[in-house]
């Protein structure tokens, strides 16, 4: 068996005039996130763990972001493609753990909400997709409300 561990990180920043996105959901809040593709930073960082997990590089060598297919992307379609490309690698995904940062908004009423969708994304049970949201305590970036950071891990499996 052959068992490996991924890791992912990414920091967007809130700017006017866009919808926030995180985990695949609308979140209502005043700001959304700057960034190419939707900046959907926990699906930017899973997809990293992803790739990560079994050594396929990292988003930004996948989706540059000077490539205009791209531009607003639903960032769903780089996790897709990189489950994908683990998938053919022959590993699945056993569990992936992932924490949100963000002083605003909060999240905890979104949190199953984003679960059940990343759940539906990768075709895997809720049961092993797990999200926690956390705040700096009003210290450094998150905690001046000026972005949001995301972290993920992951375990996949090839038998
Ligand atoms: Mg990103």
């Amino acid at each position: 068996m052959d068992i490996r561990t991924g890791i992912g990180f990414d920091v967007h920043k809130f700017v006017k005039n866009r919808k926030l996105i995180l985990g695949g959901v609308l979140i209502p809040y005043e700001y959304g996130l700057q960034g190419h593709s939707d900046a959907d930073v926990l699906l930017h960082s899973l997809t990293d763990a992803l790739l990560g997990a079994a050594g396929l590089g990292d988003i930004g060598e996948h989706f540059p972001d000077s490539d205009d297919r791209f531009k607003n992307a639903n960032s769903s379609f780089f996790l897709i493609k990189a489950y994908d490309l683990v998938k053919k690698q022959g590993f699945y995904l056993s569990n992936a753990d992932l924490v949100i940062i963000a002083e605003k908004p909060k999240l905890s009423g979104f949190k199953k909400e984003i679960e059940a969708e990343i759940s539906r994304y990768l075709g895997l049970d809720i049961s092993r997709i797990n999200l926690s949201a956390t705040t700096t305590e009003k210290l450094g970036f998150t905690g001046r409300k000026e972005g949001v950071a995301a972290l993920s891990t992951v375990l996949i499996i090839k038998d």
